[in-house]
């Protein structure tokens, strides 16, 4: 999304805001048709989920402290409004709830910026 006369940086910040706003608007999941009776018929949407990798790839480049990369999309998931809590996300990637707290806010913070 390159428009004529911005500078690459104006671009990419262009594209980050855009991915934030699918990330904030589009739906998490889209209906499951595939009619199994174990199916949850739920599957993730893609455009959300590749919006949230376009922030991840973003927060990871810009933070200071180095962060997880499955630590840095589960956060960033929650930011966009996915049902979790700081304390499951902590025991899935293996870290105690303070930290994940810590990781919480930085990523909160650079989100902010492109929002
Ligand atoms: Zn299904």
């Amino acid at each position: 999304m390159k428009t004529y006369g911005m500078s690459y940086a104006e671009a990419d910040l262009t594209e980050q805001r855009a991915a934030a706003l699918t990330a904030r608007t589009t739906n998490h999941t889209d209906y499951c048709r595939c009619g199994s009776s174990c199916c949850s018929h739920e599957i993730a949407n893609k455009e959300w989920q590749s919006a949230i990798w376009r922030l991840v790839e973003h927060v990871r480049s810009v933070s200071k402290a180095e962060i997880n990369y499955n630590l840095c999309v589960a956060l960033t998931q929650k930011h966009f409004g996915k049902k979790t809590s700081i304390r499951e996300i902590a025991i899935n990637c293996g870290i105690d709830r303070a930290t994940a707290g810590k990781y919480n806010l930085m990523v909160i913070n650079i989100l902010k910026t492109i929002e």
